[in-house]
């Protein structure tokens, strides 16, 4: 492994398999993960509990909330926790997932989760997953990936692994629609660095996905630079 510690920043949009991705790419690595995502929806799980109706939600309010949210470590990576206890699968739920690209529109809220991200990442090799890790919060890193995959095959993997069973193809186009809509949400802030390597995954597998960026940052600590995609 090379002396100094190496992020790897994994962007793409909704569903693209970021965050499992990242999960089994630092842990073959030995890296750490940070889930950006992750600090984003537990903050909009305290809002929903705790500051009324949504369109009553401002960058003041939030702030003040997330005082209460904190990336705690745990083996192999960070948890979001809110007041001391894990945030939990609550914040992968119906309604965060409903609010969470409002909450991310706001300024102080992404100074905030950049800033806990950062930290995160102090002194140690990590791979963070999100949208504007390459461009905004690490534009620096030395190997940017940008996941994309056909918006059908986002909605079908999402619900397989939500249902445990083959969806009905009423259900991927159900899934297909919302998925699009938090896109459209989230276009602003999710961005391919111009450095980026863009990887469809819609004809691969995770584990080729997870092959692919190992062996870029193995030759990457071997002192290798990845190719990024000609504009
Ligand atoms: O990655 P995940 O779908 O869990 O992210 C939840 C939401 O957090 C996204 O829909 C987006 O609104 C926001 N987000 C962001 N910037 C990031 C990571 C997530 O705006 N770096």
């Amino acid at each position: 492994m090379s002396d100094s510690p190496l992020v790897v920043a994994i962007d793409g949009p909704a569903a693209s398999g970021k965050s499992s991705t990242a999960h089994w790419v630092a842990e073959r690595l030995g890296y750490r993960h940070v889930d950006s995502g992750a600090l984003y929806r537990a903050l909009t799980l305290l809002a929903t509990r705790e500051a009324g109706p949504s369109d009553g939600w401002t960058g003041e309010r939030l702030a003040a909330l997330a005082d209460r949210v904190r990336l705690d470590a745990v083996p192999g990576g960070f948890e979001p926790t809110i007041d001391g206890a894990p945030a939990g699968d609550g914040i992968r739920g119906a309604e965060v997932t409903r609010c969470v690209s409002l909450v991310a529109q706001m300024p102080a809220v992404r100074g905030w989760v950049n800033a806990r991200v950062r930290e995160a990442a102090e002194g140690r090799s990590v791979v963070v997953d999100g949208r504007d890790i390459g461009t905004v919060v690490f534009p620096e890193a030395p190997l940017k990936i940008f996941l994309v995959a056909d918006p059908w095959e986002r909605a079908r993997r999402r619900l397989v692994q939500r249902l445990g069973r083959r969806p009905a193809d009423a259900e991927i186009a159900e899934e297909t629609e919302r998925l699009v809509q938090r896109d459209a949400k989230d276009a602003t802030q999710t961005v391919q660095a111009k450095d980026a390597i863009l990887l469809d995954t819609t004809y691969l597998t995770q584990a080729e996905q997870v092959d692919r960026i190992v062996a870029l940052t193995r030759a990457l600590e071997r002192g290798v630079s990845p190719e990024a995609d000609p504009a």
